[in-house]
């Protein structure tokens, strides 16, 4: 059913502060969902289910899925949607403040049409959280998805915190049009696969210190690294022949850094978390 037949039903309209842009097309929701390659045993967390049309998709194909949704105007609709699902848990909360440990006591994925307000803040916010996602399928603005795709030198701060835990790649683009109701903006599917070296507690000190010292270098985004790596309180003598042992020009900027001369370089610099 259309999303404006369902929203009519229930005297609702969408909520564009809540990035509400559905998704109707079966075939393209259908076609998102095989991108997470879900297994029959695994547990899938969707962000934003809205209306419900991502979400019966799912749990087609998984054990279990935990539907975050912040909007509660949609949950009568939503219930009504996911009749026929009993493997679907819905969850009335904002995702930012969701725990995993309280949902998933292993590995999940995560696939979501996400609302475009917070996409960054998600990314970061499940991926610094344990248990991680295994995988990401996920609905992003165009220019979002080439972002996070970027290679350098075209990196940014929000392609190496994401690079760090795996590997990106674009997945197919959307055209705007497959959107109701339609937004400004192209969008492309994502899929992000996390390093299985990733999944783990791991070196949480290392992941501190990996992020402190990425984020001076992208403090000042027209100054060379040399200069930037300064707010780490390191002097220029201990910054140099840091760059000098990991093979790095300081006079290169951030965004020519992939994440491999990043870790390079953290394993040069003596800095806390
Ligand atoms: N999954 C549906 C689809 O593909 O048609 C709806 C996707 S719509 C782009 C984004 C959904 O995320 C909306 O239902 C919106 O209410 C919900 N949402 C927005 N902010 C949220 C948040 N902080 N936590 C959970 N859900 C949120």
């Amino acid at each position: 059913m259309h999303p404006k037949v369902i929203l009519d039903q229930y005297g609702l309209s969408p909520k564009q502060s809540l990035g509400q842009n559905f998704l109707h097309d079966e075939g393209l929701l259908a076609r998102i969902a095989a991108a997470a390659e879900i297994a029959p045993e695994d547990e899938v967390l969707e962000v934003g289910p809205g209306l419900g049309a991502l979400t019966r998709q799912l749990c087609r194909l998984a054990r279990r899925v935990v539907a975050v949704e912040l909007d509660g105007r949609l949950l009568p609709a939503l219930e009504g949607q996911l009749a026929g699902c009993a493997n679907v848990e819905l969850v009335h909360a904002d995702v930012l403040s969701l725990d995993p440990t309280d949902w998933f006591a292993r590995p999940y994925a995560v696939v979501a049409n996400v609302p475009y307000y917070i996409t960054g803040a998600i990314l970061r916010h499940l991926l610094e959280s344990h248990p991680r996602p295994r995988r990401l399928v996920l609905t992003v603005q165009r220019e979002v998805a080439d972002r996070l795709t970027a290679r350098p030198p075209q990196m940014s701060l929000l392609a190496v915190s994401v690079q760090y835990y795996g590997r990106v790649r674009l997945v197919s683009a959307i055209k705007a049009g497959a959107f109701w109701p339609r937004p400004d903006v192209d969008s492309a599917v994502v899929r992000i696969d996390v390093d299985e070296a990733r999944l783990g507690e791991g070196d949480a000190a290392g992941e501190r210190a990996f992020f402190r010292v990425v984020r001076a270098g992208f403090s000042e985004k027209r100054k060379q690294l040399k200069n930037n790596l300064r707010q780490l309180g390191l002097d220029d003598e201990a910054i140099a022949a840091a760059l000098a042992a990991a093979g790095i020009d300081g006079r290169r900027r951030a965004e020519t850094l992939g994440v491999g001369e990043w870790e390079r370089l953290i394993g040069e610099l003596s800095v806390g978390n």
